[in-house]
């Protein structure tokens, strides 16, 4: 689908009168039902850009959010995701993420969870109530397609880590009346639904606890599936992954996850993963995350030697980034790194696109940020220059129906296969 153009009238004039041209060279496709793909159309990276609708899949806030001045989202921020910044850089729509972190598993952990989660439900509504002009909330692709097509920005909610819903099931239901469209099952550390590809040694966890999903995992799953929330399984061990693959009565999405064939960090997807995916019939969403886009094994230990080494010459024990990131010696450490492990660039990124691509099809592949939670790569760190990646899709040669998949259509397709699994329960 197109949206409501704001290209100013002379150009669109322009291209009128081109395709009155070439209707008159008899040149115009034979009865193109897809007026995207009409004759004498303006095919710059620009136009296409402005013609497809763009989602990013994972974007994070702060609990805060429109409360607190810094995190007014109709504001100039230092946050890599809001409205000006959306609107600047062509970005439509986003999930935007109800993340609670894992702590421990006790009544208290859970409560504090579920406490956590509100708070970040809240402060994405007051986002579509405080600026109704700008974004609207959407709880259905109709929905989610209607505020796209008024020339609105979109918002829709994924919850990131399963720990928010503790023990107690109804609460899926629940979260998904406060507008969750995916929850992903566990984030860094074991949880009571499965086991996760970064076992935390802050929580004591074994490299492995449920051997993948428990059994209240699996329940967990259905009950997503009988609601209509995707199953989000980015973040979880492979065994996790694959076990929830397979049994989700609906087709799951990875949320944000690269590709591990080419960047080995446990967060990224292995081939035989990315296929159970595809077929499936769900969408992984490739993340423009530094760390997994280019994963260095040594430089993490580098960088932490660094850090202490700043903190230590600055009389503290432990680093701050607050205190210590502007030192000069803190910068001119920085760029040996740079140097010695270069950053990720978008061209790095599409890699991955490409390589799932290839792998599994054009219809089960997205693109997905991670903005305010880690992600960013050199040339997409903000919202503001999403139109980077839409320009290297094209000069890979990708079709503006295909971009067009993977900017959005996909997840939207997915989302309306999990309804409709749902609808059959
Ligand atoms: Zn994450």
């Amino acid at each position: 689908m197109t949206k409501q153009s704001t290209r100013n009238p002379l150009l669109t004039g322009m291209v009128s009168v081109a395709a009155l041209l070439l209707v008159s060279c008899g040149e115009q496709g034979s009865g193109s039902s897809d007026g995207d793909m009409a004759a004498g159309q303006d095919n710059s990276v620009e136009a296409i850009h402005e013609r497809v609708i763009t989602l990013d899949t994972h974007v994070d806030i702060h609990e805060d959010m429109t409360f607190d001045p810094v995190y007014d989202p109709g504001t100039d921020t230092q946050q890599q995701v809001d409205l000006g910044k959306m609107e600047a850089g062509g970005l439509d729509s986003a999930f935007f993420i109800v993340y609670v972190g894992q702590d421990v598993r006790t009544p208290e952990g859970y409560a504090m969870a579920e406490v956590k989660a509100r708070r970040k439900f809240s402060a994405i509504h007051r986002m579509t109530e405080h600026y109704p002009d700008r974004i609207g909330f959407a709880n259905t692709p109709d929905e989610f397609d209607a505020i796209a097509a008024s020339g609105r920005k979109v918002a829709a909610i994924g919850i990131e880590n399963g720990y928010v819903i503790g023990k107690n099931l109804a609460l899926i239901e629940e979260y998904y009346n406060m507008g969750a469209r995916y929850m992903t099952l566990a984030h860094n550390g074991h949880n009571d639904i499965c086991d996760s590809s970064g076992p935390s040694a802050r929580l004591g966890d074994a490299e492995e606890e449920h051997g993948g999903v428990s059994e209240f995992g699996y329940q967990v799953i259905d009950e997503m599936n009988r609601v209509g929330m995707m199953v989000d399984i980015s973040h979880v061990s492979i065994k996790c992954m694959l076990q929830a693959t397979e049994y989700s009565k609906a087709p799951v999405i990875a949320s944000h996850s690269g590709v591990w064939e080419l960047s080995k960090h446990r967060r990224n997807l292995n081939d035989e993963q990315l296929k159970a995916v595809g077929a499936a019939n769900g969408v992984v969403q490739i993340v423009g995350l530094d760390d997994f886009v280019k994963y260095y094994p040594a430089k993490q230990a580098e960088l932490d030697a660094l850090r202490a080494d700043v903190a230590m010459a600055a009389g503290d024990a432990d680093w701050d980034s607050g205190k210590h990131a502007a030192s000069e010696q803190y910068k001119a450490g920085m760029e040996v790194l740079d140097a010695k492990y270069p950053p990720a660039t978008v061209k790095d990124f599409v890699d991955h696109i490409d390589h799932a691509v290839k792998l599994i099809g054009i219809d089960h592949v997205g693109i997905v940020s991670d903005f305010d939670g880690g992600g960013g790569i050199q040339g997409w760190d903000s919202a503001a220059e999403t139109m980077n990646v839409t320009a290297e899709l094209v000069a890979r040669g990708y079709s503006e129906e295909d971009i067009a998949k993977i900017w959005s259509g996909n997840t939207l397709a997915l989302w309306r296969r999990v309804d409709a699994v749902a609808a059959g329960l």
